[in-house]
């Protein structure tokens, strides 16, 4: 699922990223628009409850305030979770299921409301594909 515009917002080929207190700025490259958002039930992102879309690690330019982002890693340590440090939003993260991808928040990027994109899949956090290397069925 690619998503071009989200309400009355277009995607943009490169679209800003802001974190609430506008401390943390980034561009995104997302020529194909949003793919596939989505939530999970992890125990992480359940709490967290944001929506998620993918993008790759060029794809992601940070702007300013690189220095406010927080890391934050649980389990194995493999992704990276990163949130301002001022306004505590979750802005990014590396994926453990495939580290060369990274998530980001939807709901941060410029003129976005989540609540236009309706029901959104959910992704099996509890079942993590990590955790099912061994079925390659999966
Ligand atoms: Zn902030």
């Amino acid at each position: 699922m690619s998503i071009k515009q989200i309400g009355p917002t277009p995607i943009q080929a490169f679209h800003t990223l802001s974190c609430h207190c506008g401390t943390v700025v980034m561009e995104l490259h997302l020529p194909d628009g949003v793919v596939s958002p989505r939530r999970c039930d992890c125990s992480f992102c359940r709490r967290r409850s944001a929506i998620m879309g993918t993008t790759s690690e060029p794809a992601i330019r940070i702007i300013q305030g690189r220095d406010k982002l927080t890391l934050y890693q649980f389990n194995t340590c493999v992704a990276r979770h990163y949130f301002c440090s001022v306004c505590g939003i979750y802005t990014h993260h590396q994926r453990r299921s495939n580290p060369q991808e990274f998530g980001f928040n939807v709901a941060c990027l410029e003129g976005v409301n989540p609540r236009d994109l309706g029901e959104l899949q959910w992704m099996d956090g509890v079942n993590h594909p990590a955790d099912r290397l061994q079925t390659p069925t999966q």
